[in-house]
Parts: C-alpha cells; structure tokens; sequence
C-alpha cells in the first residue's frame, strides 16, 4: 500500500537562485569567523515505535510497520515508549547533561505530507535533559562542544519524489520511529571541527547501544546552523539553517559553501537572511529551501495525550550501569600512554576492542608498541571479519606479559620479531612470545664474541672498502654488518655487532 500524492512539487515554489560562487574559503577564513551549531537526530534502537507498538526496524517493503496510531486515526492513543526513555537518559549521563525529572512532551503542528497527525510529538519547552558536553579530537586536538539540550521526539515518514514527475510516494514506515535530538551550542569554527565531533557522538550512541547512528541510512542525521562574522568581533551574525545532511563529509562541505555564500552577500554590501536551506553536492552550493519558520508558526503545546513523565533515581542508577567511559576517554589515555594518533583512533573506533586495549595499557603499560601489535592483530582479524568477537577473547587469553618481555629483550631484535615471530604468536597468543622466538631461532645469544672471528674475515676480504670508510664514507658500515650477519646467522645482536665493527674500523 502506497499512498500517492501528486501536489508536492508545489513545495519548491519559493526556491530562488542565488548568486554564483567564486570565493574561496581562504579568502573567507583571513576576513571572517565561521560560527555553527547543529543539531542532530538520532533513531533510537527500540523494539517498538515511540508511542505504539509498531516495530521499530527498517523495512524493504514500505507502510508495513504501522498502525492506526502510528498513522494517528482519530481516537487512538499515544503511550510513552519506556526503552526510548532509557536511551535518552543514557545519552543524557553520557553526557554529563543535567537531567529534569520531571518533562512532558509537546505538541509541534505543521502540516506535510509525511505526517498524517498534523503535529510531531517532541519536547520543546521541558526537554528530558540540558546542558552537558562532549569532548572531541579535531586534528589532533581535544576540543569541547556545549550541549544546549537534548530532547525526545518521534520520525515522521519519509516521501519520495520520482525524478522530474509530479508524482510522489509516502512510506509511514518510519512515522514514529522514537529520536533523540541533540542541539549544540553554537561552538563549532569550522566545517572540520562538525566533522570530527559528528564522528564522536556517532561512537558515543553506538557504544552504548543507543543508536546504529548509521548515517548512510538515515538513523544520524544533521542540520548545521551556519552564520559568519568578522574576524575579531563578538555579536553573532544571522544565520541559516542547512537540512538533513546524511553524511560528515557532505555536512563540511556544505558549512564551507555556506560560509562562502554567505560572505560573498555580505561583500557585496547586502544582509543575510534568514532562511533554511538544502546542500546539493554535485554542484557544492546550498539553496534556499523555505523562509526559516518561527517557534511561533509551530503552536507549540503540551500534548493532552501523554502525561507529564517523572524520572526516578531509579532509572538514573540503572541506565548508569549500561554506560561507560566515552571514546575520546579512551583516546586520550591511549595517547598519553604513548600510541600514536593514528594508532589511538584506530583502537577506539570498536567500544570492546577500546576497552580490552585499556585493560592491556593497565597491567603493562608499553601503549606504543601494544597499540602497533594490537593494529596488527585488528587488521588479519578484519580481513576475515571477526574482529568484534575475538579481540575480546586476544585479550583475555594472550600471554601479554610474554609478549611484552619478549619485546623489550636485549637478545631479541624487534623487527626480527615482529617479521618472524608476531604473525605465529597472533594465531596461538596464549604462547609464551619468548620461547617462540628462541625455537624460531632468532635470539640472539648473550655472549657475542663469535662475532670477532668473521669481522676479522670481513676486514681482510674487503681493504679498498676499509680505506674508503677510512676517508670519511661512513655510511659503509651498513655494507660490513650485512657481511658479518651473511656470516654469523641470526644471533646476532646488531647494537654489539656495530660497536665491535667501528672499533677494529677505527683502529
Ligand atoms: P531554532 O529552534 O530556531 O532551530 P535555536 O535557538 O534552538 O533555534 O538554535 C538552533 C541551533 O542554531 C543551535 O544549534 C544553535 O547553536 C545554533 N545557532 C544559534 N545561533 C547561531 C548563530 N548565530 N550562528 C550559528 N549557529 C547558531
Ligand atoms: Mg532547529
């Protein structure tokens, strides 16, 4: 059952062309001051829909997943879905948000197509939660965004226009599917910084299980609130309001067209006005989709159906219990136990590769070369697709302190190890690293001085070499130590075996 409606087209009317662009963001970061805040929606994984009980999952076939309430019939009543309010106060401790424990929803009346009730059930005057804030790398960087609020709320459905025709289909398969909306402060200076921060709260809901945030199919999507001012000024300037955007990449190009617009108005002696607006990206411009509606236009009011809620100490303690450290928690300790950046974010992108990793920096410290094993073993996992179950059981299992000994031994060089021993040791890491290597044979015996006998070879089988080091090309002795290793074998420790050669080099 689809349901055709043939007078959307009429939306577009108010669409106007703006200027076209020649600036460059350079141009416009040396003069102005991007500002941005955004808000972004979050689907809530729950078994049923906000305020019915219709299934909460995506569906290939469209308008399965509703009822007589979810599509709103007259009489029916809405009920207040307990799970959406546990994910909520889960992102809102996550947080460090200040939960009100006592909010209701409102009512939010527009009229569209997608939204069969006339009204979206929200939060607008006492949302669930305020305040809080999320720390976030921006290249390399700890950074810090302020929440404003987040707030609860439900989807409406989704249309879909067929390509350049008047027809268009709805699928309320999505009309009540339980949100949290989370609306930053406006703290965000560039499109960049927006990327990064996206990609933290998406691993913050992912790690708590509070949302698959998976933007591609619609379940984390972002408006970015974009105004511009000169460099060097306080007052804010006016904004405008880009929709929907479904990916991190696409919501940075757009704030940098956006900003560049907006600029190019402004040069032009001209004033912003406040508008919503699309980002299109084959054409990297943004256009205006409608005047910006007021709190006004909306006649906001609590909504008779649902009762106020109250929240009980209760349920703050139990959804305590379901979260925990956040990503960027993660990442920073990695990285000031000495992984590199690179190495950190990768291990923090897996809430139990994160945690099991920690667990390892906690009982043997060694983060640098532990992150690069840990890399290592992410990575053969990966290829084979069993990263998530098996990094946990790596960690309970593997003889680490081996590992760790083997590594930081005088008698072990580290890249023979990690050529010769690592890829074995990985797949039966409850094995002492250690002996491994001694039965591979690369360990190099404590008494060195077999060496004297070959160097000794070496030196007579090579005079004009001797005479050209001797004249300043010290590089050669990278050519004598590959001759005496030919000789002796693997045994060899390389740091003995340099001193050794310099000193009869020398003599
Ligand atoms: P509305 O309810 O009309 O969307 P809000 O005051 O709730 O307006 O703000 C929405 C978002 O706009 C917030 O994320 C806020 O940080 C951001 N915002 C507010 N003022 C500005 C500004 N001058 N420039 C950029 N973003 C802004
Ligand atoms: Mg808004």
């Amino acid at each position: 059952m689809l349901t055709h409606l043939g007078y959307i087209s009429k939306f577009d009317k108010c669409v106007q062309e703006f200027l076209p662009l020649s600036l460059h963001m350079k141009d416009i970061r040396d003069k102005y001051e991007v500002v941005v805040g955004i808000e972004i929606h979050i689907q809530v994984n729950t078994e049923s829909k906000a305020f019915c009980n219709d299934a909460n999952t995506m569906s290939e076939i469209a308008n399965i997943n509703i009822s007589p309430i979810s599509l709103a019939h007259p009489g029916t009543m809405p009920k207040a879905n307990r799970q959406q309010v546990d994910q909520a106060i889960k992102l809102g401790l996550a947080i460090g948000a200040e939960i009100n424990a006592n909010h209701f929803f409102d009512r939010k009346h527009y009229f569209y197509p997608d939204l069969t009730k006339g009204y979206q059930i929200t939060q607008d005057s006492e949302p669930y939660c305020r305040k809080g804030s999320i720390p976030y790398f921006s290249e390399g960087i700890l950074k810090n965004i302020d929440i404003h609020h987040i707030h609860m709320e439900e989807d409406a459905g989704k249309s879909m226009h067929a390509d350049g025709g008047d027809t268009s289909w709805i699928d309320y398969n999505r009309a009540g599917v339980p949100l949290l909306e989370v609306v930053t402060e406006p703290d965000f200076r560039s499109g960049q910084e927006v990327f990064d921060f996206l990609a933290e709260l998406q691993r913050i809901v992912q790690y708590f299980n509070i949302s698959d945030a998976n933007m591609e199919e619609g379940s984390f999507r972002c408006d970015c609130n974009v105004s511009i001012r000169l460099k060097g000024t306080e007052t804010f300037g006016e904004r405008c309001e880009i929709k929907n955007l479904n990916s991190k990449r696409f919501a940075k190009y757009a704030i940098e067209a956006e900003a560049r617009r907006q600029a190019q108005i402004i040069d032009s002696g001209e004033s912003i006005e406040r508008s919503t607006l699309l980002y299109n990206p084959d054409t990297d411009q943004t256009r205006p989709m409608r005047k910006k509606e007021t709190a006004h236009d909306y006649r906001y009011f609590p909504d008779p159906d649902l009762s106020p809620m109250s929240i009980t100490h209760a349920m703050i303690d139990h959804c305590q219990n379901a979260i925990g450290k956040l990503p960027s928690t993660f990442m920073q300790t990695f990285i000031e136990q000495g992984c590199g950046q690179a190495e950190a974010e990768a291990l923090i992108q897996d809430r139990s590769v994160a945690i099991a990793f920690d667990l390892m920096l906690t009982s043997h410290g060694q983060g640098k070369l532990l992150s690069e094993i840990m890399l290592q073993k992410i990575i053969m996992e990966n290829e084979t697709d069993k990263v998530k179950i098996n990094v946990k059981s790596f960690v309970e299992n593997a003889n680490i302190a081996s590992l760790v000994n083997a590594l930081s031994s005088p008698h072990l060089s580290k890249s023979a190890f990690i050529q010769h021993v690592m890829p074995q040791w990985l797949d039966n890491p409850s094995d002492d690293a250690l002996v491994m290597a001694a039965q591979v044979g690369i360990m190099t015996s404590e008494n060195q001085d077999f060496l004297d006998e070959y160097i000794a070879e070496v030196m007579k089988a090579f005079p004009e070499k001797i005479s050209e080091y001797k004249k300043g090309k010290k590089g050669l002795i990278g050519f004598f130590m590959g001759q005496v290793k030919m000789k002796a074998g693997s045994s060899v420790d390389p740091k003995t075996l340099q001193s050794k050669l310099e000193k009869s080099l020398d003599s």
